[in-house]
């Protein structure tokens, strides 16, 4: 949510960190505010009250106690919701989302076509229509954020899809959407136990192996929304061939759906189970530890955060796993220094990512 501290952006960046803080840490008074983000007093009312005039925060009654009246909190105003997407997955997700994450109400659908995106999006908007200020998607593949549109997305079959323009054109809120890695390390910023690191990486297994990348308090957007694609790093000269147009990136030996050929199941847990005892998820993790052992000579980060759309317990054996194919090969001064752990916020992590997204471009907007 922070702006770079130019002059220019002084006002902007004080304005969201008193929403960060709010959003972050729950109600607050004025002199905790302005304790909390080391800004002063003075700073703290003119913000206030500019936030409080915009309706995105509200104060909260006083009490009254023993020792006295105890200071109005100030509050994130409650009833500002968001409708957010999650199209990773194999069934697509939605919800709405309250400012502190909570989710309301949740749906899915199979998705055939785009019409089945919009009526699932419709089922969620009809009951809260009054209180949501924006739909937000955590979206897989290429992205072109500046124009809303997906360039290629493989996990969705969709190719020059302007998601933007579709949705704005039925629903009468601004649309923002993010690439999922991103969405991820939001939810993990703001919910998660990314919130204890100002530098960090994010692997995100999915129908595809995206990397996300937090540097110096920073998501790292990359070139108009292209960055982070580990799965299609080279890992095999002249392997197979990949759905990019290249041959043997990471995803043609690793990502989950080339581990779980030949142990197609109706339960994907089972699946998983039989990945591991017959050694193909031992590969895929080798791949997966060899390419981010390479990733970490370059940008070293202090934790490596698993997630992905899979049970928490394959989640945790490949973080155990994957620490095996990385620190022998990372310099000796970094391999005590990386925490590797797997995400706690479940399959919910890229709706609340986004959530989180529709929140900081509405206060922005
Ligand atoms: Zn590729």
């Amino acid at each position: 949510m922070r702006e770079r501290r130019t002059p220019k952006h002084v006002g902007t960046y004080n304005k969201n960190l008193v929403l960060e803080v709010l959003m972050k840490q729950g109600p607050k008074s004025r002199a905790e505010l302005s304790r909390i983000t080391k800004l002063t007093k003075t700073a703290i009312t003119e913000i206030v009250e500019e936030l409080l005039s915009k309706n995105f925060i509200v104060e909260l009654g006083q009490v009254n106690t023993t020792r006295g009246r105890r200071p109005t909190k100030l509050s994130i105003n409650p009833n500002l919701l968001v409708l957010t997407l999650d199209l990773s997955g194999i069934l697509i997700k939605g919800a709405i989302v309250n400012p502190k994450g909570d989710i309301l109400m949740m749906d899915s659908v199979k998705m055939r076509e785009i019409d089945d995106l919009l009526r699932l999006i419709e089922r969620l908007y009809e009951p809260y229509k009054e209180k949501i200020v924006a739909i937000s998607a955590s979206v897989p593949g290429l992205l072109e954020l500046s124009s809303g549109k997906v360039i290629l997305s493989t996990s969705l079959n969709w190719r020059d899809v302007n998601i933007k323009e579709i949705i704005e054109k039925k629903f009468p809120v601004p649309f923002y959407m993010q690439k999922d890695t991103n969405a991820g390390i939001l939810a993990e910023t703001w919910y998660g136990e990314g919130k204890n690191y100002r530098n960090f990486f994010y692997l995100l297994l999915t129908k595809g192996i995206g990397l996300g990348i937090y540097l110096n308090d920073r998501v790292l957007d990359g070139y108009d929304g292209i960055i982070g694609e580990i799965g299609h790093t080279i890992v095999e000269i002249d392997g197979k061939d990949c759905w990019c147009g290249k041959k043997g990136c990471l995803e043609t030996v690793a990502s989950i759906p080339v581990v779980l050929e030949g142990y197609e199941k109706n339960d994907i847990n089972d699946a998983l189970h039989l990945a591991i005892k017959g050694g193909k998820m031992e590969k895929a993790i080798k791949y997966l530890g060899l390419s981010l052992s390479n990733v970490i000579q370059i940008f070293p980060p202090q934790a490596i955060c698993i997630s992905g759309n899979i049970p928490k317990e394959v989640l945790n054996y490949i973080t155990e796993r994957i620490k095996e194919y990385i620190i022998p090969n990372i310099f000796p001064q970094l391999r005590s220094k990386i925490n590797f752990y797997y995400s706690n916020l479940g399959e919910n992590s890229l709706i609340l990512g986004a959530g989180v997204l529709g929140f900081i471009k509405y206060f922005n907007r």
